[in-house]
This record gives C-alpha cells, structure tokens and sequence, in this order.
C-alpha cells in the first residue's frame, strides 16, 4: 500500500520534559518539529506570490512560510527579536528555493508596527497575494483568579488586535483575488478552563473569519482561518501548557499523538491558492480528530 499509517506517520513517544521562557526558539526544542524543511514537496501553486506570515520563524507560522515557498512564492516574515536566529534558518531556507525572503522582526502589540509591518512587506516583496497570521501568545493559568488584567490583555493584543490593524492596512494594497488566512484553535470551540484567555481571542478569531468574509468577499478577497489541534511547538512548552503535560502532549487524540507542523501545511497552501477559489468565511480543522462543534 502507497499510503501512509497517520498514527505512526510521526512518532506517538513520549516528549523529554523541558521548559522555556516564552517565546520560546524552536531551535531549543527536543524534539524538532517537523516543518517541511525536507519533507513537504511543492508544485508550483503559489507560482510568484507574495505571502507576508506572522509567527513565521517556528512551528506552523515556519511550516506555512516553508511550505509557500517551496510552491513558488516570495514570503516575508515576522517574528520577535529574540527569535532571529530561528527566523534566519527560515530565510535560509526560502532562498535554497529560489525565492526571495525577508525579515521583519517587531512586536505586534505595537499598533504602529502592524501598519509598518504590512507596508514594508509589500515593498520589499513587490506585492501582496495573501497574508497569514499565525503569531500567538499562550500562557496557561489554573485559575480565572490567577489573571491580572496586564496578563489577559496582553493575549487579546497579541492575538486579536493585530488581526484589525494588519487587515486594514492590508486593504491598501490587496487586490481582488488576494487571501487573508488567519489561525485559530479547537480552544475556540472547546475552551479549556486553564486558557480562558486563550480560547476566547480564539473564539474571536473565528468570529473575525466570519465577518471579514462577508465584508471582503465583495472585494474579491477571500478569508478562511485554520484551526489546529495539539501541534508540537515551542509556544506549548513555554508556558502553554503545565508541565506535567508535554510528555503526553497529544495522546489523548483520536489519532494518537500530537500533529507536526507540516501537517498543516497543505492546508495553508491550500487556503491561499486557486484550488480554493470558491472557500470563504470557512475554519478548517486539523485536529488528530477532536472535532469543531
Ligand atoms: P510558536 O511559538 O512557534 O509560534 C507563535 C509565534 O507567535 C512565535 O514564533 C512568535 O513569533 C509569535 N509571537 C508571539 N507574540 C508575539 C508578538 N507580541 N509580536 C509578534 N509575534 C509574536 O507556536 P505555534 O504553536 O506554532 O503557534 C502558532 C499559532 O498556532 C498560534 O496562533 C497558536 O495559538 C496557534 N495554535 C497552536 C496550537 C499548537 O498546539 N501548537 C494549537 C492551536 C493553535
Ligand atoms: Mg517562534
């Protein structure tokens, strides 16, 4: 048989117990997750797009990067200072592909970067197909007593805010047939009571999918979101999750284990390219088999 066993596909083993401080650099993480360097195969889909990817240094903003390139496209990324030496593999990365790479690091919480971020992106690629957003921040809490309101805002900053500015500023460049594909998570549809934070800018999220859709629909712009279960990630052991939980992080699936980032990439591609030309206002799930309800 040709095809592949998706529970053996990637290893079900147990992960070593480890700890960093967020944002955590996938370079330090044991063991690397899977993103497509050498395993994720393109065809030419995305053929001279310009992509701009939020969280674009590691774990699925990286799979998502690798993978447009290595369909053909030209991909900025963005990340935060401290991830530079994980942003630079990816760099190196796109342009083995023969594509053009670039760089920008900043903090998305800044209202001000976001619109530099996008303008600077559209320069430097010498246009704007598609922008994903992928960056995130995840900090668990055993308690709602545990939340102060810098902690709470700080997740809505990071994760919905940057959803408003960068969309807009994009607006100014985006043409008809451009994508904006955003990334939610199963939190959004069933909110574990140690992420209350999370879950609801993930709810957010889906809400923002929905209502960008129809808005920009209009404009020929398309608007879909993804939404992940448990993928191995520097974001999960760097304060994502307790500590008593990596180890079996992503048992509990139907499949098994935890998802590898380039399990998702197909689904970015997917999203931002002609195949899903008639796909909008959609979440799609990629879960080991929890499912979105
Ligand atoms: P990750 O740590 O590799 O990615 C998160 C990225 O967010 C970081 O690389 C960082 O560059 C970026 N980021 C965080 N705060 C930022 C800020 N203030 N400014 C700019 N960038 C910032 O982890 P990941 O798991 O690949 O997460 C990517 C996305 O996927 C997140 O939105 C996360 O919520 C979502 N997600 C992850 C999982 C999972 O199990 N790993 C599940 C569902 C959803
Ligand atoms: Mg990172």
């Amino acid at each position: 048989m040709a095809s592949q066993d998706p529970r053996t596909k990637f290893s079900n083993a147990d992960f070593p117990q480890q700890e960093q401080q967020a944002p955590g650099l996938q370079q330090q993480l044991d063991p690397k997750p899977d993103c497509g360097e050498t395993s994720y195969k393109g065809y030419g889909r995305l053929k001279d797009y310009k992509m701009l990817v939020t969280g674009g240094d590691s774990a699925i903003g990286r799979a998502a990067a690798i993978a447009y390139a290595k369909e053909g496209a030209d991909v900025a990324i963005n990340y935060l200072p401290d991830e530079e030496e994980d942003a630079k593999e990816v760099k190196e990365i796109i342009e083995n592909e023969g594509r053009h790479a670039v760089l920008i690091s900043g903090d998305l919480r800044n209202e001000q970067f976001n619109y530099d971020l996008v303008e600077e992106a559209y320069h430097k690629l010498g246009g704007l197909d598609n922008v994903t957003l992928v960056a995130g921040h995840q900090q668990y809490k055993n308690s709602i007593k545990d939340f102060d309101t810098a902690s709470f805002s700080e997740t809505f900053e990071t994760n919905v805010y940057p959803i408003f500015w960068t969309v807009q500023k994009a607006l100014d460049y985006l043409q008809a047939g451009a994508t904006i594909t955003l990334t939610s998570s199963v939190q959004g549809y069933n909110p574990s009571p140690i992420l209350h934070d999370y879950a609801a800018t993930k709810a957010a999220i889906i809400s923002l999918t929905k209502s960008l859709s129809e808005e920009l629909g209009a404009k020929g712009i398309r608007v879909n979101c993804v939404a992940p279960g448990p993928f191995w990630s520097p974001l999960q052991i760097s304060g994502g999750q307790p500590q008593s939980k990596i180890p079996t992080f992503g048992q509990k699936e139907v499949l098994g284990r935890a998802g590898q980032p380039v399990e998702l990439s197909g689904v970015y591609v997917h999203l931002a390219s002609e195949e899903s030309s008639y796909t909008t206002g959609q979440v799609y799930g990629v879960t080991g088999g929890t499912q979105l309800d």
